[in-house]
């Protein structure tokens, strides 16, 4: 059965309580959408108001720690995120990776923690601009899917990937339609390679420079099941944009 369309807001480093007004917004929009799935990670401080503000949407951490507890200042567990209302959290994001330097074990250990506190994960990975000149996104891109991805079975429909080449991240450049659907091939094959029949069902996300005038294009090119969406998450307008050309 075709699954609904999910799309995923990332709001990074981004609002504050005045920010809610937006969010009850884009939950009021999305349930005039019941056909797509949306959801928010907003910033820590944020999740557990913005849980008790909206209705439709999921709300979720952007990181979680892959210990439940203990001396990790300034780290959040998935145990906490499911405390404060969470239903799942993002691992692997390339700002993560790059400033914060997360390896694929350490994103593998989160998303591992993350299911084991019985949220959903997002698994991020993507390429860097070089790999890509260099022609070896697919190579790179695949790797970081084997060694990011938790192991074992019994949690692959909490599971989604979202294929995020580094470049287009808040760049405002956006993959070629073409490009997005050759490397989402190859997701899908690492995924059934990884998961058997279940990895044909894990929705993969596409992310970089999504917004309103690029998103329906995107989101109908092969295998991509749903959009991680940052900047134009931030607002009501250019998010339910989005969600509308699901
Ligand atoms: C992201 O941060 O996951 C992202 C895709 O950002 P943007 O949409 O701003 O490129």
């Amino acid at each position: 059965m075709p699954q609904r369309p999910y799309i995923v807001g990332n709001w990074k480093m981004n609002g504050t309580r005045a920010q809610l007004a937006e969010a009850r917004a884009i939950d009021r929009g999305a349930a005039r959408h019941s056909g797509v799935r949306v959801a928010i990670a907003p910033p820590f401080t944020l999740i557990s108001t913005m849980v008790e503000a909206v209705q439709e949407l999921t709300v979720g951490g952007q990181d979680c720690h892959s210990q439940v507890s203990g001396a990790f200042t300034g780290d959040i567990s998935a145990m906490m995120l499911k405390d404060a209302g969470a239903g799942f959290a993002i691992v692997g994001h390339s700002e993560r990776r790059a400033m914060h330097g997360e390896n694929d074990a350490m994103v593998q250990d989160k998303a591992r923690a993350a299911l084991d506190a019985g949220l959903e994960v997002i698994v991020c990975v993507g390429e860097t601009e070089a790999q890509r000149d260099a022609g070896k996104a697919e190579q790179v891109v695949g790797e970081q899917v084997e060694a990011s991805m938790p192991v074992g079975e019994g949690f692959v429909p909490r599971l989604t990937l979202a294929y995020e080449p580094v470049w287009a991240i808040g760049t405002g450049r956006v993959a070629a339609p073409a490009d997005v659907a050759a490397m989402h091939a190859v997701l899908r094959a690492k995924l059934v390679a990884l998961y058997g029949d279940e990895g044909s069902n894990v929705r993969i996300l596409y992310g970089g420079s999504v917004n309103a005038g690029n998103a329906a294009e995107l989101l109908a090119t092969p295998e991509v099941g749903g959009a991680l969406v940052g900047g134009a998450s931030l607002t009501a307008d250019s998010f339910l944009a989005i969600v509308a050309a699901a």
